[in-house]
């Protein structure tokens, strides 16, 4: 108990005193929630990704957006610069060691240090049956999407930990609960995430660094088209949701903001579904 108080106190503390970052000359300084805080996304250049970056960005942050492929970082840190938001942007591939490397030493060398993490970058090579997948398949989706969030933090970590209060968000799905069929590893690597999330909690709380996970329901992305074909878009809903449409993937953004935000200072290692209805018991 009294230790729970200390972390907490540490962390309120540490959050004002982390308010200086150390910014490039182009950063502005930014009003806002998470004002002059600085996150990093996987995956950021569209879809989900890409509506958190947009959204960190507004509520103040500055914002460091990633993906594979260069042309797509480009694109996505020239849209969100163009609507006056404090984004800078780097190759990331994040099942590449090399390029965690890069996205580490970009966030370093523009503001010194993090204080949000959104690990969204997430695969699914496989449409078919769970028992057929070959094992270069099953690593790529188990290196993707669960061991790539825990290795990028660990290399991230000694630049969140001493700013005080920082806060992770893991990105699982509702296939986690309800296995989508002919997504069998990706469902697998999914619950995984679920128990990450609560593991890292854990053993992050003493540094005060919370660990929450967006479950995303069906978002009408490039991603889900491999859900969605095959049903019309009236039908889709009825997957999950009871809200009659599609989620959007601005839908998941405003939860990230506001898990990052001092307003969710008590929750850490919960896993939030934002999918229409929640799948779970
Ligand atoms: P999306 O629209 O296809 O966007 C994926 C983003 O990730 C792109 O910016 C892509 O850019 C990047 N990316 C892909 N592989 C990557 C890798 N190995 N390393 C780094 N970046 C990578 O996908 P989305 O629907 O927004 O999905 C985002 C996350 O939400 C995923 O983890 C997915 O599992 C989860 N999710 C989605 C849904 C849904 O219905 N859409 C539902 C549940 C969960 P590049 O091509 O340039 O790399």
């Amino acid at each position: 108990m009294f230790q729970a108080v200390a972390w907490v106190r540490r962390g309120l503390f540490h959050f004002r005193a982390g308010l200086s970052v150390r910014m490039n000359s182009t950063a502005i300084d930014r009003k806002g929630v998470l004002a002059n805080r600085v996150a990093v996304i996987t995956g950021s250049t569209e879809g989900i990704g890409f509506a958190i970056a947009r959204r960190l960005a507004q509520d103040g942050a500055h914002v460091v957006i990633s993906s594979r492929k260069q042309q797509n970082v480009d694109r996505a840190v020239a849209a969100l610069q163009g609507e006056g938001l404090s984004v800078t942007g780097t190759v990331c591939h994040v099942g590449k060691a090399e390029d965690r490397e890069r996205l580490v030493a970009t966030v370093l060398e523009h503001y010194g240090g993090l204080d949000f993490l959104v690990c969204n970058a997430g695969v699914n090579p496989l449409v078919g049956s769970t028992l057929k997948a070959s094992e270069e398949v099953w690593d790529k989706i188990l290196s993707v999407n669960v061991k790539s969030p825990a290795l990028l933090l660990s290399q991230l970590l000694p630049h969140m930990e001493n700013r005080g209060m920082g806060s992770v968000i893991l990105v699982s799905s509702v296939a986690a609960y309800i296995p989508q069929v002919k997504l069998g590893p990706y469902n697998i690597s999914k619950t995984a995430i679920l128990g990450l999330t609560r593991t890292l909690s854990l053993e992050l709380a003493p540094k005060g660094i919370r660990v929450n996970c967006l479950v995303p329901g069906i978002i009408k992305t490039n991603f889900s088209k491999v859900v969605r074909t095959g049903a019309s878009e009236s039908e889709i809903p009825d997957m999950c949701s009871v809200l009659c449409r599609l989620g959007q993937p601005e839908d998941c953004a405003g939860i990230v903001s506001f898990l990052c935000s001092p307003d969710a200072s008590y929750i850490t290692g919960e896993n939030i579904v934002v999918g229409g209805f929640s799948s779970r018991l």
